[in-house]
């Protein structure tokens, strides 16, 4: 992490201890450009800073803005050539969440996935996840706004870059960095179950999200192979204890594919997993932006299934989509047309 690296070097070089703060400040708060706008360094400190340091490790390659709503997407270049994108979501509220990657490609396989297609090219470091987020924090500056949510949501699964993630979020999160509460920061994982019970002893109160998808392993098993390694039992099992242990609200998310999973028995299956824990499980619906192989189911079939749901005392939303027009939905990113 280029904190801790940046330390040590401010160290060696026996420079005072408030130099980290005051770049701390500068490249998380103040979100300056580049070492020449470090002006509360000493010009030769800044010159041999930029030596060693980058200030950047992304490049913009590419952006658009939905029209529609704002919806903004970046595909980024990192150091080494590999794309990765990246999602800004202004909500009517005032939020605006940042949908990060954290990995290049995925190697999971859901099969409704435009980034599962492109298999696992390699993890995200984490100064490469926080300067997804730092980027849309300049951006929205801009606009006299700042990041008040970040989702783990892109590009991988998040518990297969695990220390990355974490080391992510805690500079996110530090008061004299960025400065973002863990409550506004989500990870999703597709349901990599170890990765569930060591979420569940971290020190941070950050959400839990689960990319659901299915009610039953048949159908599960044949959407996302990680049911194969992890079937539901072991999955609501390992959820089960992240909630006795955390005492916090776990979202399920649950694309509605046309035909797959959107039957009214696949709503009373789906009831029957969410009233494990009625209290503290919230079941998104999500509406599918079609990548090729499956379809969304229509709006009938899904308030159908929605109010099934909610007849059984389930907490349920239907999450209002995004960035349809670029391709920054939900399961769209896939750096398309790039090399990744
Ligand atoms: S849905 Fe998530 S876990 Fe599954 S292939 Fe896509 S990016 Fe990977």
């Amino acid at each position: 992490m280029k904190n801790k690296e940046f330390a040590s070097w401010l160290k060696e070089r026996k420079e005072p201890g408030y130099r980290l703060g005051q770049f701390k400040r500068a490249f998380y708060q103040d979100l300056v450009l580049g070492w020449d706008q470090l002006t509360t360094y000493p010009k030769v400190l800044r010159e041999a800073a930029a030596d060693r340091f980058a200030w950047d490790e992304l490049e913009v390659a590419d952006e658009k803005t939905d029209p529609a709503d704002g919806t903004y997407k970046v595909l980024f270049a990192c150091r080494d050539g590999s794309k990765i994108e990246s999602v800004l979501m202004r909500h009517e509220t005032g939020r605006n969440t940042v949908c990060v990657s954290c990995q290049v490609g995925c190697p999971m396989g859901c099969a409704f996935c435009a980034t599962g297609k492109l298999g696992l090219k390699r993890n995200l470091t984490a100064d490469e996840i926080v300067e997804q987020v730092i980027h849309m924090a300049r951006i929205l500056k801009k606009e006299d706004a700042h990041v008040t949510n970040v989702v783990y949501m892109g590009m991988g699964e998040p518990f297969n870059n695990y220390d990355a993630v974490m080391e992510s979020i805690r500079a996110l999160n530090d008061p004299d960095g960025f400065g973002l509460g863990a409550r506004h920061m989500t990870v999703s994982t597709c349901g990599i179950v170890p990765g569930i019970s060591k979420f569940a002893d971290e020190d941070l109160q950050v959400n839990l999200a689960i990319s659901l998808h299915a009610p039953t392993d048949a159908i599960r098993n044949k959407i996302m192979p990680v049911n194969k390694a992890y079937p539901l039992e072991k999955l609501m099992a390992a959820v089960g204890e992240y909630t006795v242990k955390t005492n916090r609200k776990v979202l399920f998310e649950y694309l509605m594919l046309e035909g797959v999973n959107d039957s009214l028995d696949c709503a009373e299956d789906l009831a029957d997993l969410m009233e494990q824990n009625k209290r503290l499980y919230q079941v998104n619906l999500i509406k599918y932006h079609s990548t090729g192989g499956y379809e969304a189911s229509d709006q009938q079939t899904r308030q159908e299934f929605m109010d099934l749901l909610k007849r059984r005392g389930i907490k349920v939303t239907f999450r209002v989509s995004f960035g349809e027009e670029i391709d920054a939905a939900c399961g769209q990113l896939a750096a398309k047309g790039k090399t990744v």
